[in-house]
């Protein structure tokens, strides 16, 4: 299959190649879109055969549910049981923007858009070209992260061709994506909101909005610990469950007092130079001058945490095409996003920590 690219302005829309893009959604097949979070693979959310096209072009495990993306709030009211007064106020504060929120679904969603499950993840995006796919197809649009699975979700429209190139009809390149990780879930069908993955919406803003305590699933501050007495917990949402963003060469944190995790980031390039290795850093623009290895790259300054998490998985893909033996990394637990940058290095590291 060849594979399109259309380039879009999204601050000028051309709306005869959006409609190009609807009717391919319409016809059950694969677009992939740009979102302020990542870039999307989307087709139509309540048609069964179009998303399982999405699962065999992820190679995603079908019991991995995909998030139903929607343009207008009474596109909540058409897929779910009933809509709960905390989506309302959600919805009111966050949408379009990086919030998933977990409801009861209804009869017309299918089992395969839900992974089996009775219950469904719905996200108005902030994007213009997503929200213009939306609603030029006059379809819900399911659409999970346009990587193959397993591999750091793309931010940019060259990482979705490299994963995706002869595997789906069309991608459409609306430049680089504004916040980098995947929306905040928080499911509100459990006695209290829980938060399936953390992301860009924190606890404490939900809290704010909603009036009431919301926790964790802890599932995955089982998984994000390396504290062994609270492992076995499994993460309610199954995307959690499995191997994620791993990069191809090793990678290890290194976490405590900046001088200390500089020096002990050169000692440890070193020891694994002299075994004949390729090593690579991921420092900060603070300290990217202190470091001696074969390839070092900056995330972003220290405190700018949005830059932070826009940089992250670009750089896990760059360091892919350097191809380096192994990775040393600075941690990044800022104040506001920090849980949801570190959630996901974790996984890229599988929980290699070095505290210093
Ligand atoms: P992705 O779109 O690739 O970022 O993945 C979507 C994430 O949402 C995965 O972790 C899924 O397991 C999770 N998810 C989707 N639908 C549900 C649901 N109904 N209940 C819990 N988690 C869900
Ligand atoms: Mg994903």
């Amino acid at each position: 299959m060849q594979t399109k690219i259309i380039r879009i302005d999204s601050e000028h829309i051309d709306i005869e190649k959006m409609q190009e893009a609807a009717a391919l959604i319409c016809e059950g097949e694969l677009v992939a879109f740009p979102t302020e979070t990542v870039y999307g693979l989307g087709a139509d959310a309540l048609r069964p055969e179009a998303s399982v096209k999405i699962y065999e072009a992820k190679g995603r495990p079908s019991d991995n549910p995909l998030i139903v993306h929607i343009s207008k709030i009474e596109d909540l009211k058409r897929i779910a049981k009933e809509v709960p007064e905390q989506a309302k106020k959600l919805a009111d504060a966050f949408w379009p923007g990086p919030l998933t929120m977990v409801v009861w679904k209804n009869e017309c969603v299918p089992y395969t858009t839900t992974g089996g499950m009775e219950t469904v993840a719905v996200r108005m995006p902030n994007h213009p070209v997503a929200l213009s796919l939306i609603s030029e197809s006059g379809c819900l649009i399911a659409a999970p992260s346009a990587n193959t699975s397993g591999k750091p979700s793309p931010t940019e429209a060259s990482h979705v061709a490299l994963d995706m190139d002869g595997r789906i009809p069309m991608i459409l390149d609306g430049g680089a994506v504004g916040i980098g990780i995947e929306s905040t879930i928080v499911d509100l069908t459990e006695e209290k909101p829980m938060i399936l993955r953390p992301g860009y919406i924190t606890k404490q803003m939900l809290e704010e909005v909603l009036g009431e305590e919301v926790v964790i699933d802890p599932g995955i501050l089982a998984t994000d610990t390396t504290d062994p007495s609270q492992a076995g917990q499994k993460p309610k949402a199954p995307g959690m469950r499995y191997k994620h963003y791993a990069p191809k060469a090793d990678l290890v944190l290194v976490e405590g007092d900046t001088n200390k995790v500089v020096a002990e980031i050169n000692r440890l390039v070193s020891v694994a130079r002299a075994e004949g290795k390729s090593v690579g850093v991921i420092a900060t623009d603070e300290t990217k001058a202190m470091y001696q290895a074969d390839v070092v790259f900056s995330i972003g300054a220290r405190d700018d945490e949005d830059a932070i998490a826009q940089h992250l998985y670009k750089i896990l893909r760059d360091f892919d095409e350097q191809e380096v033996d192994a990775i040393y990394s600075e941690s990044f637990a800022t104040p506001r996003i920090g849980q949801a940058i570190m959630n996901r290095l974790l996984k890229a590291a599988g929980y290699q920590v070095l505290y210093v």
